[in-house]
């Protein structure tokens, strides 16, 4: 589940790392409200106005901007409001911007110059420990940092048993050119960023720019948080941060009704129990010419009704051109599952446009194999787990 970067920066908070401070604002006068709260614990009349979507590189697509007066604030955020915000990571046609963040400005407070760094936490997969990344080239496009001068990104390991140790944090700050009070906030900084991404079960927190301020305070500017949806399950305070429209809308529906779906690219849509067998049988795909629609798991007890549900939720990728429904029935009766999918194509109807591969293996096969063969409708079944690949294929041509 990702989070916005309000949200982010508000967990961030609660673990005691310094955030720029913000308030986050759906409508105009939520804004000029935002605007004077601000300026009453700040002082400043400078705000930092910014688009709150699920995607980086909001700065270069205009959905960051500054203000330097109330007037400003209002004329600036009621364009970044609504409007259709396209950066290096939206899909092409943008995303809509339904809310923006209200932030103070900490960029120009003194005389010297703010320094931007980078820092995220993540796991390591490899190595199966967590991973602190860092750079002195913040506020830029990472990506572009580790190809062109890659020895300015540094990583530290942390044992996930021992946690992040004094030392390293210190070793963070000092290879990011820091000393005095910058450095023992850094320090501090680093610390309470690591303990927040472990708190939280998270998967990433990328800090990007983390700003020394030119009074020397290390301030989360930006927050992109991913946190792991296996862990949720110990965080229900967090289930409130979802934003369902910034989700893929058959992933919602599926996750509602209690199916394990990922939307993916290809066009065969694919329905198998067990999330191995769905993994092998989208390698097949792939080995046979073709590329999965999406994964999804009916799991174990793919009766009638799940079946129906799931040829539903395949049929709305308008991608799909076969679907090839791969079940093993272990405690799960093929003959019943057979019974599913002939039910599920009568209920179906006319939606159903695209020919089914359907192979059924385990209990009672070959009855189910009788029932598809004989229901007269454009299903097409196999025994052999290449032969249905095969079909699908043939089918594709
Ligand atoms: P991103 O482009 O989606 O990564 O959004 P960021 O939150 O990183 O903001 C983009 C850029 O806006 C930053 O790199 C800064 O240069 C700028 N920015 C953010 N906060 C402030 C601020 O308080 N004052 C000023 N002047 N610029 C800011
Ligand atoms: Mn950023």
């Amino acid at each position: 589940m990702n989070l916005h970067e309000y949200q982010g920066k508000d967990l961030l908070s609660s673990f005691g790392v310094t955030v720029q401070r913000g308030i986050v604002a759906k409508t105009i006068s939520e804004v000029i409200s935002a605007g004077k709260e601000l300026t009453n614990s700040t002082g400043s009349s400078w705000y930092v106005v910014k688009a709150q979507i699920h995607a980086g590189g909001r700065g270069k697509g205009g959905g960051v901007k500054l203000a330097k007066t109330s007037d400003e604030l209002e004329k600036i955020a009621g364009e970044i409001l609504g409007m259709q915000l396209i950066t290096p990571q939206t899909p092409k046609e943008g995303k809509k911007v339904n809310q923006v963040l209200i932030a103070e400005d900490v960029y120009y407070k003194g005389n010297s110059k703010p320094s931007e760094y980078y820092i995220s936490v993540l796991l390591n997969r490899g190595s199966g420990k967590n991973m602190i990344m860092y750079s002195t080239e913040g506020g830029m496009d990472i990506e572009a940092v580790a190809e062109k001068t890659p020895h300015l990104i540094f990583t530290e390991e942390v044992d996930p048993a021992l946690g992040l140790q004094g030392f390293q944090a210190r070793k963070i700050a000092f290879n990011l050119g820091l000393s005095g009070a910058a450095f023992k906030d850094m320090v501090k900084f680093v610390l309470s960023l690591y303990k927040a991404y472990v708190g939280s079960d998270a998967s990433l927190f990328e800090i990007n720019p983390v700003l020394k301020t030119s009074d020397d305070k290390i301030v989360a500017v930006d927050a992109k948080v991913t946190l792991d949806d296996n862990g949720l399950f110990r965080h229900k305070e967090f289930e409130a941060m979802r934003d369902l429209s910034e989700e893929n809308p058959v992933e919602v529906e599926a996750r509602e009704v209690g199916l394990n779906y990922v939307d993916l690219d290809g066009n065969v849509g694919c329905m198998v129990n067990g999330a191995g067998l769905a993994m092998a049988t989208m390698d097949l795909i792939k080995q046979a010419g073709g590329e999965p629609a999406n994964f999804l798991d009916v799991g174990g007890t793919a009766d009638a009704n799940r079946v129906e549900t799931a040829f539903r939720l395949i049929l709305k990728d308008p991608k799909v051109k076969a679907i090839l429904v791969n079940i093993f029935g272990g405690i799960v009766r093929c003959d019943r599952v057979a019974q599913g999918i002939v039910d599920a194509y009568k209920n179906l109807g006319d939606s159903i446009k695209v020919p089914i591969i359907v192979r059924l293996q385990g209990t009672n096969s070959d009855i189910a194999k009788e029932l598809i063969d004989s229901s007269g409708l454009n299903v097409l079944s196999a025994t052999a787990f290449q032969e249905a690949a095969d079909k699908v294929q043939e089918t594709l041509l």
